[in-house]
């Protein structure tokens, strides 16, 4: 399989060499040359398949330069019931007739983030060690990225990560989570400021080009393929917990934000599983649901991005939906560059022709939105009727699901977090606190182990130096 930019650079790439990369040359977005497709017997092969079989499966269709047994000695190692809480790794529970949760959040960090982190940390520490290279990740974050990303990257041979983060600006649980990890090579550096600072400054360290090769700078941002991939794998295993006969179609919901986790879906049907629709949710920041309403994409300024209750969707622009958009073009690289690199830069926003517009319908798409008070709602009403707790994000998925029932067709809502992480919506719902996973419940009072620093792109690059 050979990789390609949205934006047309003519270089075909393999997947390891753009393993470690973040944009295409040309500032596109990579994929793969054509989306292998799946006969029914494949189908049929892969349902009694375990977890990390059907991961090998998924992803040997897309990886030709690692040997075979490398690659499943890498998902076998990635995917175990210790790491993922439960040996199906993604189960379902069914909560109405016809409305299913897909589990995708008992990972280290309990969001859905460590599906593909925990794989993208073990196939970076196997590519450095073949190339005899070391990696300096640096990245910033306000809450389920950085968590993930030094839980997938702890004690790995090769790789370094330094975390910024605004200072007394996560939730204590979160930043427990980060802080709390003692691993000499995870660096997490509580920045004097707000998330944006933090960004600003990765992306000026990133932008010194002599000190980026220098220290060997790269990032695990969502636009990352390999994650993508990752997370295909996913939409099989949830579509096979719930149907019978590889005959039956599903819809999926997903509670989104950059689209990484709803392009994975996206994949997985072009590869011909039988997925009718797929929801996508957003919160307050409505970009992606306006878009799929109206086929105009204008993207926010931070000033009118709003912070949420379901906190990891509140983007002001959604880094992987070029890829969508490429394929709904039918991958007309010269368009898509029009839109993305000549519309979105001079004016901020773009529009579809009408008849781009009327190809989303045969794409599966269909979208909405939710609010704080219809989060506190859904995760109420499913407390009270259902005894389950779901998270904000969750909610925010199962709020706009209901929307698009079909009948005979199930609905699977993906659980991108645990409602442990955002304690103070759920109390604000339900009047309670959630449960805790029991390795977490005094996670405040580990000893922690962090940097305070200005925000100051200098300083983090003697600190980077010192300890890369
Ligand atoms: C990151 C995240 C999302 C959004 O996923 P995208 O891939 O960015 O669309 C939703 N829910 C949770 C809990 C997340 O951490």
């Amino acid at each position: 399989m050979k990789y390609i930019s949205t934006r047309g650079d003519q270089a075909e790439r393999s997947f390891c060499e753009i393993l470690l990369e973040g944009l295409a040359p040309d500032g596109g977005l990579y994929l793969p040359a054509h989306y292998p497709t799946i006969d029914a017997a494949t189908l049929a092969r892969w349902r009694p398949l375990a977890y990390h079989e059907l991961a090998f499966e998924v992803l040997s269709l897309y990886i030709d330069d690692i040997p075979h047994a490398d690659l499943r000695a890498l998902v076998v190692k990635t995917y175990t019931a210790a790491t993922f809480g439960h040996p199906r790794i993604v189960p379902l529970r069914a909560l109405e007739p016809g409305v299913y949760l897909e589990a995708l959040s008992n990972g280290p960090t309990l969001a859905f983030k460590d599906m593909a982190m925990q794989l993208l940390g073990n196939l970076f520490e196997y590519e450095l060690a073949r190339r005899g290279q070391s990696l300096n990740i640096l990245g910033a974050t306000s809450g389920d990225t950085g968590s993930a990303a030094e839980y997938a990257m702890r004690g790995k041979a090769g790789v370094n990560v330094f975390m910024l983060s605004p200072k007394g600006r996560m939730s204590p649980f979160q930043q427990a989570q980060m802080f709390s990890l003692q691993d000499a090579n995870i660096h997490n550096i509580a920045v004097d400021g707000v998330f944006d600072d933090c960004q600003d400054i990765v992306k000026a360290v990133s932008n010194d080009l002599e000190f980026k090769r220098r220290y060997r700078i790269g990032t695990v941002n969502s636009i990352n393929w390999a994650r993508l991939l990752a997370q295909v794998v996913y939409y099989f295993a949830g579509y096979f917990q719930a149907t019978k006969v590889d005959t039956e179609v599903v819809s999926f919901a997903v509670p989104s934000g950059n689209f990484g986790n709803i392009c994975a879906g996206h994949v997985a049907r072009m590869m011909g599983l039988p997925i009718r629709q797929l929801v996508l949710a957003t919160n307050e920041n409505n970009v992606l649901d306006e878009f799929f309403r109206t086929g105009t994409y204008r993207v926010r300024a931070s000033s009118e991005t709003h912070e949420t209750s379901s906190p990891s969707m509140d983007i002001s622009k959604a880094s992987n939906f070029e890829r969508f958009v490429f394929d709904l073009l039918g991958r007309d690289a010269p368009r898509t560059r029009e839109l993305f690199r000549g519309e979105l830069d001079r004016h901020g926003a773009f529009t579809l022709t009408a008849a781009e517009f009327a190809r989303i319908g045969g794409y599966g798409f269909v979208s909405g939105s939710s609010t704080h008070a219809d989060r506190l709602a859904t995760i109420r009403d499913t407390f009270q009727r259902f005894g389950t707790l779901i998270d904000t994000h969750t909610a925010d998925g199962l709020k706009v699901a209901r929307e698009h029932l079909a009948p005979g067709v199930p609905m699977i809502v993906l659980e991108t977090a645990l409602p442990a992480k955002f304690a103070q919506t759920i109390v604000e719902a339900i009047g309670r606190e959630p449960d805790r996973p029991a390795a977490m419940r005094d996670i405040e009072q580990l000893p922690k182990r962090y940097t305070e620093m200005a925000a100051d792109a200098q300083a983090v690059k003697a600190f980077i130096a010192a300890n890369a």
